[in-house]
């Protein structure tokens, strides 16, 4: 009898192995190109010829290979990032399995072009379908250039499998922008048969971002920065209105690479929260970078997934992070950055002049349907409050860094158990405690209106509520809201079971805050709602929110700023009333002089 079971010859198990990392030319781009930053290249050039398919050639100006490391190169596993398995723990290169090349190598025709520094000659290699052709000496610069033909020549099944040009170019594009943005350090240079597509200057980030997505996008940016024990978050979001149907401007970099993460993606979808209109996905481009001892980006072997040890606190950094930013631009809305160079200016502001006011609100959109019917504010009432805060408020009016990583005790105090005191550069903050909380209270339950994805918390004991019959129609017609809310309730004969209450509703209030909903009608006519869903939620707000005369901790009081200034509305309350106001060095100095 014969053996049934034979070792694949090494071609074949090569040619297996490299469909795994090899599926398309845009593959080819994405593992050319981090073996040339690896290289510590400070120029690269990426040329293809009909969207990879015939030709995907990067050269690099960076460290070269010497005639072993040529060879060795193209050997499976072989490798110069990592000596010990320990080192996959605290990698910092783009490479480390050691087979993009020999994958590369297997399926395609591929010519290698490397010099040293400090070697006269270069070498040059040329393989094909994983065999050595030809190995000769030449006299190149510095550096190295592969260039890998006929892709997939050998394996006609996936050749016939890529998709038509136009689709495969858009992926090798995908792949050249997440490397690009990745490392606004390099200058990178992209021709596409024989046409010279970009032309990426050394730059920085926001640059960078411009200088592929185009001038107009600059406008747009908001800087989000943020530095904690555990990560630095830099980067920008796109503004709400800029906000697209379609996904394309979405770039996570964790340690200068590429990857997807949707639970990260989650937490900005979660700063956004109430200013995208349904259906609409933020614009963003932020780079993460922390501690490769508490990542994992070894479970894919296209590595744009990674595991992180602190999920959930990173998700809290970047959803705090980004509504601060958002927040800020909200408080300052027509700030000339130009007319006061001096001033303190938090992140990269400072040489930007906005064009326009920075939060544009759409005016067209309205989460409440009802509201049309309902006579709305008078806007200009409303603009003049606003103008008027607006003149009075200097550029420093904004903490510079998300306040919690203060140090307390010189940022904030409270004064008569009534205000927050923020001293700021030169200037001085009083905020009103509870119209502050009010703020931040109506707008969570606003929102948790209108997304219905209001979080309840389940009560130990179950609260009765007796009804008399006008409230019960009340509720009836209010069951909606209220669960949306957050409650969760049951009307069993006249009685409301309330099981459990919505976040920031403690037990102690929930039968006032029930009995005070019943009994406003949202047949209200007196104009001062935009809805019942706004009713509600200014009713809740103010039953819950702190009151005069109570001291707070530090620790609240610095909670409270930092979520009065990750609001939308920062300038008046709920109820239209002024939330705070600041004091100028100069006012003070006018004072004691
Ligand atoms: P990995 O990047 O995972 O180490 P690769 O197969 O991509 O594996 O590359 C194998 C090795 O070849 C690298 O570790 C590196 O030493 C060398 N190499 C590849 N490309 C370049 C380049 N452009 N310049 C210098 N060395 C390179
Ligand atoms: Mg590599």
């Amino acid at each position: 009898m014969t053996n049934r079971i034979k070792l694949l010859p090494d071609h074949v198990a090569n040619q297996i192995a490299a469909g795994e990392v090899i599926q398309r030319p845009a593959s080819v781009v994405k593992e050319l190109l981090e073996n040339a930053v690896d290289a510590s290249a400070d120029t690269i050039q990426l040329i293809i010829k009909d969207a990879g398919k015939t030709l995907v050639q990067v050269i690099d100006n960076g460290i070269g290979m010497n005639s072993t490391d040529i060879r060795l190169a193209f050997e499976r596993h072989a490798t110069s990032k990592i000596n010990i398995a320990e080192d996959l723990f605290a990698l910092k290169t783009k490479g480390f399995r050691g087979e993009a090349l020999a994958s590369i190598a297997a399926i395609a025709h591929v010519e290698t072009h490397t010099r040293v520094e400090n070697e006269e000659v270069s070498h040059c290699l040329k393989i094909e379908g994983g065999k050595v052709i030809e190995q000769t000496l030449s006299t190149q610069p510095k550096g190295t250039s592969i260039a890998a033909k006929s892709l997939f020549y050998n394996i006609p099944a996936r050749r016939n499998f890529l998709k038509s040009d136009g689709v495969e170019f858009r992926h090798v594009i995908d792949e050249f922008h997440r490397v690009a943005l990745a490392h606004p350090e390099i200058k990178f240079l992209f021709f596409n048969n024989g046409t010279e597509l970009f032309d990426l200057p050394e730059a920085n980030f926001r640059k960078r971002i411009v200088g592929i997505f185009g001038n107009k996008l600059d406008a747009f940016l908001v800087p989000v920065e943020e530095t904690t024990s555990l990560a630095t978050l830099k980067g920008f979001v796109l503004k709400p209105t800029h906000a697209k149907k379609t996904r394309g401007q979405q770039f996570f970099f964790v340690n200068n690479r590429f990857i997807r993460s949707p639970f990260l993606h989650h937490a900005v979808n979660a700063a956004f929260e109430g200013l995208l209109r349904p259906g609409y996905n933020p614009g963003y481009f932020l780079s993460l970078n922390l501690d490769p001892k508490t990542i994992d980006i070894n479970i894919h072997p296209t590595k744009t997934e990674v595991k992180f040890e602190d999920e959930q606190s990173l998700y809290a950094i970047l959803r705090s992070a980004i509504k601060h930013s958002l927040g800020i631009f909200q408080v300052m809305p027509t700030l000339d950055f130009e007319q006061n160079q001096t001033m303190d200016v938090p992140y990269a502001f400072k040489n930007k002049v906005p064009a326009t006011p920075p939060i544009e609100v759409d005016s067209s959109f309205n989460p409440f349907k009802d509201a049309s019917a309902k006579r709305k504010p008078t806007t200009d009432q409303w603009e003049g409050l606003y103008s008027g805060i607006q003149a009075t408020t200097p550029a420093d009016s904004i903490p510079s860094s998300s306040l919690v990583e203060l140090p307390q005790s010189t940022r904030v105090f409270q004064l008569f158990s009534k205000y927050i005191v923020c001293p700021l550069k030169t200037s001085m903050l009083l905020i009103d405690q509870s119209r502050a909380h009010q703020r931040i209270l109506y707008e969570r339950f606003l929102s948790a209106i209108t997304t219905k994805k209001g979080m309840s918390q389940q009560l130990l004991f179950p609260i009765s509520i007796q009804l008399n019959p006008q409230q019960e129609e009340q509720y009836k017609s209010s069951e909606d809201i209220l669960d949306a809310i957050g409650f969760e309730i049951k009307l069993n004969n006249k009685t409301l079971e309330v099981l459990g209450s919505p976040e920031h509703c403690p037990p102690g209030k929930i039968e006032s805050v029930i009995e005070t909903l019943l009994s406003e009608s949202d047949q209200d006519s007196d104009g001062e709602h935009f809805s019942y869903a706004d009713q509600v939620a200014k009713t809740m707000s103010k039953s819950l929110a702190i009151h005069s005369g109570e001291s707070l901790e530090l620790e609240e009081q610095q909670r409270l700023l930092d979520d009065f200034f990750g609001c939308k509305e920062t300038t008046v309350s709920p109820f239209n009333k002024q939330i705070f106001i600041t004091l100028e060095k100069g006012e003070i100095e006018q004072k004691l002089s």
